[in-house]
This record gives C-alpha cells, structure tokens and sequence, in this order.
C-alpha cells in the first residue's frame, strides 16, 4: 500500500466517532447526484475480530443507541450514522411518539448479523425511518418471523428468533444494511397524518397478512447467506 493510501483511510469504514458527534444520514432517491457516496447505499463491512471485546467497540454501540434515543427511533444500522459496519440495534419502549407501537421490543444488537430462516406468510407494515425524515410512510411486507444469527459485543455467536413488532424492526435494519431504504422498494405511500387516519377508521390493512403484490421489504437476500455474499453478487 502506497503512503498516500494510507493517508486516506476511509473513515467511514472504521469505530471512530466524529468529535462533533454522530448525525442521522438522510436518503436519496435512485438516480440523484450524492447517492453513490451515502453510507446508506455503499457496502458495509464485517465487525473483525480484533475489534470485539474492546473500549472502542462498546463505546460505539453506547453512541449509536444514544442516537437512536433522541431520535426516538426504534432501530439504528450504524450507516445510518454514515458508518458502513454491520451493526444494528432494536427497541421499542410503549410511549414511542412515531409509531403505534405494536407492543415493546426489548433493546437488542445485532453484529454481522445472516437471516437464517423465514415464515412462509409474511405481513405489511407502513414503514417510516430516521433517515427519511419528513418523507412519508410506505407499506412494504416483511416476513411474518425470522430466525437469526449474530455476534454480541463479545464476538459471541448468539442466535434467536423474532416475530411481530420484533421481526419487522429487524427487517427494517437489516435492509439498510443491503443498503437503501423502504423509499427504494414501497410502491404505497401516505403521510403519517393520513395513515393514522385510515388506520383508525380501519379503511387500512396495519399490520396483516401482506397481498403477495406487496414488495417485499428485503427482497433479493438469499436467506442463509452473509451480507458479505449478498453484496459480492
Ligand atoms: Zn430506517
């Protein structure tokens, strides 16, 4: 490696928080000048092993969930924090201002994190985003439950299942780690004043078994493969 390359490490590839602190990345439409070099569409990296365990990893974590909280968010994948690691967080308190909350979600993280099997049925859900701020909502579907493995801070394998609430936030964040948001694949939109409306009059599916139109939120992942394998297609 040449000393100039050295020199340009890409610091968007690395743990190091900005000193001016994190701030949430925002989306751009396909075909936009900017997109091919926001975090949210470029390839995320594996959290190596050298990495697990330390000060440096665990301080990271603290700082994208701190974000996450102020947001009142109820996930954060770390490129939206224009980091392009594989790395998320997921919780859902019952007092959440941005959703009506489909019953908590314990906080949960997940590192290189593979889908490693899925519900046959699979459910819509009006989808808004950190990062799509003042954007509307948008229906997409998402499996019903999926199981999962991962790597907890420690770097130890941990696997698990999640479905309802659960299973849709972790869809959620795991589609921004294929990079994109529900803005690339939802083909129903409607502001969040609109669709509280229609759902109350009950004139809205919220949360049912998905039309097999509905395009799936994830779609293009092979479940059972890493990130790694689903970019390097
Ligand atoms: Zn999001």
């Amino acid at each position: 490696m040449s000393l100039e390359k050295c020199a340009t490490i890409d610091d968007s590839m690395t743990l190091n928080i900005p000193k001016k602190g994190f701030e949430v990345v925002q989306q751009v439409p396909a075909k936009t000048i900017g997109r091919d070099q926001n975090a949210l569409y470029l390839t995320p990296r594996k959290i190596r092993k050298d990495e697990f365990n330390s000060t440096t990893l665990n301080d990271f974590i603290d700082k994208m969930y701190t974000v996450m909280i102020k947001n009142s968010g109820v996930g954060i994948a770390a490129n939206q924090l224009g980091k392009r690691l594989q790395i998320f967080i997921i919780e859902a308190k019952d007092d959440n201002p941005r959703y009506n909350v489909l019953g908590q979600v314990e906080k949960q993280l997940f590192i290189n994190p593979i889908i490693t099997k899925v519900s046959t049925e699979k459910k819509n859900f009006w989808h808004g985003c950190l990062s799509a701020k003042d954007e509307k909502r948008g229906n997409v579907a998402t499996y019903e439950w999926i199981e999962y493995q991962c790597q907890n801070q420690k770097g130890e394998v941990k696997k698990g299942r999640l479905d309802g609430f659960a299973a849709v936030i972790f869809q959620h964040e795991f589609k921004h780690l294929m990079n994109g948001t529900y803005m690339d694949v939802a083909k129903q939109f409607l502001s969040k004043t609109e669709l509280d409306k229609k759902i109350a009059s009950g004139e809205l599916p919220f949360f049912e078994k998905a039309s097999d139109t509905l395009p799936l939120l994830i779609n293009g992942y092979t479940i059972g493969k890493t990130l790694h394998d689903y970019h390097s297609k």
